[in-house]
């Protein structure tokens, strides 16, 4: 698969992923739950502890994502999807493919993190 097939994918995976968390927002976790079984995010982690109820916890993790994926969509709208906002080199697909919505590369995020640690990259070991 080349580099633009995968990211036209992963435009795909942001539609819905945008899609399932609007409906989580709205009370509606059936799309999120089914979404979430490819893989252990914090997302998963506020799920396990709000269950059926949605905690305020749940709301602050899906806004935030949802304002993320907002911005992705907005770079893919732009044409710069996939380029770290910072240093401007193509994000690796690896790591795009783990975090659709990221919107710099590894090496930025972590420079990032230093000044606030829980804006991104929270499930890169
Ligand atoms: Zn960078």
């Amino acid at each position: 698969m080349s580099r633009k097939e995968a990211l036209n994918k992963l435009r795909d995976v942001l539609l819905t992923r945008r899609e399932a968390l609007k409906k989580a927002l709205d009370g509606d976790l059936s799309m999120l739950q089914s979404l979430s079984q490819d893989g252990g995010d914090v997302m998963d982690a506020a799920m396990d502890t709000a269950q059926d109820e949605i905690s305020s916890q749940l709301v602050e993790v899906e806004s935030r994502e949802l304002t993320q994926i907002e911005e992705a969509l907005n770079r893919i709208r732009d044409g710069h999807y996939g380029d770290c906002e910072i240093c401007d080199k193509p994000i690796p697909l690896a790591r795009l493919q783990a975090v659709p919505y990221a919107i710099s590369c590894i090496e930025c995020a972590r420079k990032q993190e230093k000044i606030s640690p829980r804006m991104m990259g929270e499930h890169f070991s």
